[in-house]
């Protein structure tokens, strides 16, 4: 079940022991650990029917045959999309345009791209083809069209597959789901059981579908079609087709078994074993020329066996998550309520409906005081009633005048404007904007103007993230900092190594030459020197030597650069310290704050900067400075900003205290990983506990994971890391690092 194969002569042993029961019970297991949860619906639309040239037996739509199969042609355009849409609303994922025939013509092809396309334009249901032995220059004008994953069915074991038909063959098929894959669409390839093949070609037939590594596998039925060479076919009894699925299940763990044609002649016992035991995707709605079912019967059956119609076909067809494919998309957990340290998810296999994590995130840095804290919710609730929003431009009100008054006593003495945004990546932008037009306005007075005049680029370490917008990413990492594809669009700014010294190590001298060196050569055109102080977050997490900022401070002195600290992820409490510069004793000219200023209520950053940059900024023309968003000071994400830093440096809360605990039992509780072979480092600092691993993790079946061990974690590349609210009691700490000790030993 952990992912060792199983062979054919194993498979045979185990379809021939007599107690089935046994059998269905452990394909169950396998299915609940390593197949997907989530229920996959798909609908099919036969859009050309009848008169094809093949051969095939068990096929109503042959030529060779007489039998009494619909014949029409292409399926015009406007009745696809209609199809599709009623799909769509009814939460079906997939839906598929099935034609008959060895393949289209190269016009009937263009007329299937165009239906194809039409139904893009105006639906989102994910669109498959099943169209015959294509070539790959045809899937190619396929995909590009909207197709996103091709259908072939292997039909039968490879032993079998000649009986049954001759003009031709599965090394064609093969060939066609090989170049499906190459044109960038996944696959989808099962067949019918019941057509005369032996056990062990079933058995067979299972393997060569586990080779191809097709993770959608349509089983169908055979259903004898009067007509037919197969028309007499004895039907495979109930106990041999559950057999069938448990195999499957053995043979391809992690696939979508996919029920398909021919399921109405089980027993509604029967479906709902074969549900337990593996199938956990289906054909819903009609079938080709038999009868499927109709499709809110089916969901309420699957919904029965406990499957899920996890995060909702809305949200997949519709919704874009933080760096995620909007055509494959990792899975995602719908949330229905957040209390203290927990999320609990919907989710229909537990026993009331729902399974509570612990969360390990404070949803990215944010919230520290967990959630449905009844302060926050009050000073919100309170603040709705006098106003939610007003424009900051002509006016002012308490929240934001009661921020500024709580944030200065926190923050480093230089620091004594401050300038409210809404997000981080602005916080960011504004930054960059400040020490800019810092040097613009420096330059208008100088004696030696033309020797400012260029001071508008800027020098950062490298493995920095700083935000999404545009300059903020200038200043991220190029290469971990997510945003590499960008490189020629943006502005190119001076990199220097990050700093190997760590936080609790010795400090290495030579770690500032590179930045000594590049500032030297390049100060006339540097405004500043922006970075994280002392944790770089989702850049590489990192913890480095405070000596560092001291050494920088001084280089940026020397030299004429404004020193920016971008505080969003280390602020309030989560280093150890209230804010990370404390730990070097270090003052910015401009620090950006975020993230956890509201809790995590609502999105609110804010700039911080020196009388020095804002005096010159004021004094020159144009005689303020150029920035002023529409949310700018918004009351309500003030007001319970207030609330926030309130609790958070009341003497009862303790946030030293907190903090200081989390970090003893992170350092105590992630040690032993120190020791496992898959990981390259473990550190901890505050309340941030991070296990570097050597290989980058498979994200979508590590989140799975720690979601079926009760704990929220969303792990990047090559790091698994904690960074729980304050409040987390040492039980739930505890059950987040077990539990992500043991994924990572899994992995
Ligand atoms: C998250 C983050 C940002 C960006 O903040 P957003 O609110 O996501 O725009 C900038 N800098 C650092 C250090 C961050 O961690």
């Amino acid at each position: 079940m952990a992912g060792a194969d199983i062979r054919e002569e194993e498979a045979l042993w185990l379809a021939t022991q007599p107690d089935k029961e046994a059998l269905y019970d452990a394909a169950h297991d396998i299915t609940r650990v390593r197949a997907s949860r989530e229920f996959d619906m798909c609908s099919i639309i036969n859009a050309k029917s009848g008169r094809c040239p093949e051969n095939c037996k068990w096929c109503a739509q042959s030529a060779h045959y007489q039998t009494k199969a619909d014949v029409y042609d292409l399926v015009d355009k406007e009745e696809c999309l209609r199809q599709a849409l009623y799909n769509e609303r009814q939460d079906v994922a997939r839906f598929s345009l099935v034609t008959s025939g060895r393949k289209p013509t190269s016009k009937q092809l263009e007329q299937i791209c165009e239906t194809t396309r039409h139904m893009r334009r105006h639906s989102s249901i994910h669109l498959c083809a099943s169209l015959g032995l294509l070539d790959e220059a045809g899937l190619q004008a396929l995909h590009e069209a909207g197709i996103t994953r091709y259908h072939c069915n292997l039909e039968t074991a490879p032993s079998y597959f000649s009986t049954l038909c001759t003009t031709h063959t599965q090394a064609e098929k093969i060939a066609t789901l090989e170049a499906a894959r190459r044109a960038g669409m996944e696959i989808c390839s099962g067949g019918i059981i019941g057509m005369g093949e032996t056990l062990e070609q079933r058995i067979e037939f299972a393997f060569t579908l586990n080779q191809l590594g097709t993770q959608s596998i349509p089983i169908n039925l055979l259903s004898p079609i009067p007509g037919t060479p197969l028309e007499h076919q004895t039907p495979l009894t109930e106990e041999e087709v559950l057999t069938t699925i448990a195999l499957f299940r053995f043979i391809n763990p992690t696939a979508y078994l996919r029920f398909a044609g021919g399921r109405s002649q089980l027993s509604q016992a029967a479906v709902k074993r074969a549900l337990y035991i593996g199938i956990n995707s289906a054909i819903v709605g009609d079938l080709l020329t038999t009868l499927g079912s109709k499709v809110s019967d089916d969901k309420a059956l699957i919904e029965e066996a406990g499957y899920d119609f996890c995060g909702s076909a809305f949200d997949r067809e519709h919704l874009w998550h933080p760096y995620t494919s909007t055509t494959h998309p990792l899975p995602v957990y719908k949330v229905k309520r957040a209390q203290g340290a927990t999320l609990t998810l919907d989710d229909p296999q537990a026993p009331q409906g729902e399974r509570t994590l612990v969360e390990g995130m404070s949803s990215w840095w944010c919230a520290v005081h967990g959630y449905n804290h009844p302060v926050l919710n009050r000073a919100a609730e309170e603040q709705l009633h006098s106003m939610s929003h007003v424009m900051f431009g002509g006016l002012t009100h308490n929240p934001a005048i009661r921020l500024g008054e709580l944030l200065l006593p926190l923050v480093p003495p230089s620091m004594q404007k401050i300038f409210y945004a809404d997000s981080g990546s602005v916080a960011v932008e504004v930054a960059l904007k400040m020490a800019v037009q810092y040097w613009y306005a420096k330059s208008l007075s100088a004696p030696d103007a033309s020797a400012l005049a260029h001071k508008n680029n800027f020098v950062t370490i490298r493995s920095g993230y700083h935000g999404d917008t545009w300059n903020a990413m200038s200043v991220c990492d190029p290469v971990t900092g997510m945003h590499s594809l960008f490189g020629p669009a943006l502005p190119v700014r001076h990199f220097v190594p990050q700093p190997r010294s760590r936080f609790d190590g010795e400090w290495n001298p030579d770690d500032i030459l590179p930045l000594e060196q590049t500032i030297r050569q390049h100060y006339h055109e540097l405004a500043a020197l922006i970075l994280e102080p002392i944790v770089q977050g989702a850049g590489g997490m990192w913890f480095y030597h405070p000596q560092y900022l001291r050494e920088a401070a001084k280089l940026c002195r020397e030299y004429g650069l404004l020193l920016i600290f971008d505080e969003i992820a280390t602020g309030f409490g989560r280093t150890g310290k209230l804010f990370a510069w404390e730990h070097a004793g270090v003052e910015p000219d401009i620090m950006c704050i975020g993230k956890a200023l509201t809790g995590g209520y609502m999105t609110l950053s804010a700039v911080l900067a020196s009388n020095e940059v804002a005096d010159s900024i004021s004094n020159h023309t144009p005689g303020c400075f150029m920035h002023g968003p529409t949310f700018m000071g918004n009351p309500l994400a003030c007001a319970v900003a207030c609330a926030s830093v309130r609790l958070l440096t009341s003497p009862e809360y303790d946030w030293q205290g907190k903090v200081k605990r989390i970090e003893r039992q992170l350092r105590d509780e992630l040690a032993p990983a120190r020791h496992f072979p898959q990981v390259a480092d473990v550190r901890v600092l505050g309340a941030i506990g991070v296990i570097e691993v050597k290989q980058p993790v498979d994200m979508a079946w590590m989140q799975r994971r720690f979601v079926e061990e009760g704990i929220w974690v969303r792990p990047f590349g090559r790091l698994v890391y904690l960074m729980p609210p304050f409040i987390i009691t040492s039980e739930q700490l505890t059950r987040l690092t077990t539990g992500l000790l043991k994924i990572v030993k899994e992995m």
